[in-house]
């Protein structure tokens, strides 16, 4: 015999997807509690550009203003390889007429997640962080979680639904046997924080910054102020390349 459900969902991963899951229910008064094993939010910028319909979704949410003022809008993308200029694609004026937000907004993902993470609390939920799905089972009423809390600890939870929301190397999809099918993208790709010098393309929302050989260099400015680069690793560096690249 099972014992008594403690959550109607267990939300495992406080990532984007996580935390958009735990807005909405929230949003409807359904009983949910999320959990992260990381201590507290990234504070990485990771993915960069928020798309159309996602600013739609957070207009629903009420945090668009925030994300509109915090973030940039993209007029263009500025590719670089080998030490020169190579392409310039115009963003400025995709989902012309699709969307009251029409154009690709460059905001990092960390302050995506701290939007979501605000919004969560103003509507009486938090995070439950150092919290590690070790455990779960299903049966026909729902599922039971064995959870690994901050003192080391276990707390077994009772939940009705799990979201695995755990990112690319899901616990909940192993413990389930769920499976993944596909395949790792073949190129090695980069995103760094970084603080450069160098020439700039002139404008607030189009900026590149150069990059050494060989990488390709596609360079962006996220919120905050803070200068964020990205690119594809040329073929010659990749990791059968034997070369060094450092950890980014
Ligand atoms: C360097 C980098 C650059 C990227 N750039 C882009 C980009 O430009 N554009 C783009 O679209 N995407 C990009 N991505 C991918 C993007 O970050 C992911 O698509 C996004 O993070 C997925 O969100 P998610 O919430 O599904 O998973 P995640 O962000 O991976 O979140 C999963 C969460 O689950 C937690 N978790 C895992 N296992 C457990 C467990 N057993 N118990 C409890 N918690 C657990 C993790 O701690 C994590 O916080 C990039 C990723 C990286 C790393």
């Amino acid at each position: 015999m099972t014992s008594a459900i403690d959550t109607d969902v267990l939300i495992v991963g406080a990532g984007p997807t996580g935390l958009m899951l735990a807005n909405q229910l929230a949003r409807r008064g359904i009983r949910s509690m999320i959990i992260d094993r990381h201590p507290g939010p990234a504070r990485e910028t990771r993915a960069l550009g928020v798309q159309a319909r996602t600013m739609e979704i957070y207009a629903h949410l009420g945090i668009i203003d925030a994300a509109l003022s915090l973030g940039r809008k993209a007029l263009a993308a500025n590719f670089w390889a080998q030490g020169k200029h190579a392409a310039r694609i115009p963003l400025g004026d995709i989902g012309r007429e699709e969307s009251p937000y029409p154009f690709l907004l460059i905001l990092g993902q960390d302050d995506n997640e701290r939007l979501l993470g605000d919004n969560l609390r103003m509507l009486g939920r938090d995070v439950e962080w150092s919290t590690e799905l070790i455990g779960l089972a299903q049966d026909g009423d729902g599922a039971t979680a064995t959870l690994r809390r901050p003192d080391g600890t276990v707390r077994v939870v009772r939940a009705s639904w799990i979201g695995g929301c755990d990112g690319s190397r899901s616990a909940v999809r192993e413990l389930t046997g769920i499976g993944f099918e596909g395949a790792p993208y073949e190129h090695v790709f980069f995103v760094a924080d970084v603080t450069a010098d160098g020439p700039m393309v002139p404008s607030a929302s189009e900026r590149s910054i150069p990059w050494p050989d060989p990488a390709a260099m596609q360079g962006q400015r996220a919120s905050a102020g803070r200068p964020v680069g990205a690119g594809v690793i040329d073929d010659a560096w990749g990791p059968s390349s034997g070369r060094t690249t450092g950890d980014g």
